[in-house]
């Protein structure tokens, strides 16, 4: 009997007799088994993507910041001119944000990336 089956990865239905054990020990399907073989390539992938978390956090987080230590002085970047004209608690809402959500991206990177380096 034929049948079909659910690939415990992507859950697509396919038919039984491509299923096959994954490196997980899961039923898979024929492209997500290849997938999983390719683990060490996705594995660097993921690194690039870290990388790229912690360089476009830390380009946010001190753009917002500098933006903050020049606000006082009535300096601002000219990327950023935009942000005071609709008022200035907009504006520090805003830098506010950048920091945090660089500060995060960074934070997060960073992370993946020591995790990565340990494992
Ligand atoms: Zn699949």
């Amino acid at each position: 009997m034929g049948g079909l089956g659910v690939c415990a990865r992507c859950q697509s239905s396919v038919p039984a007799e491509r299923l096959e054990y994954g490196a997980t020990g899961d039923l898979v399907c024929a492209s997500c088994s290849a997938v999983s073989l390719q683990r060490s390539h996705s594995q660097g992938e993921g690194l690039t993507r870290a990388r790229g978390m912690l360089i476009a956090g830390l380009a946010l987080g001190g753009m917002g910041g500098a933006s903050a230590l020049m606000a006082p002085a009535g300096l601002n970047f000219k990327l950023l001119a935009w942000i005071d004209t609709a008022g200035p608690a907009i504006g520090w809402g805003i830098r506010v944000f950048m920091i945090l959500v660089g500060g995060g991206l960074a934070l997060g990177g960073w992370r993946l990336l020591t995790k990565a380096a340990k494992a």
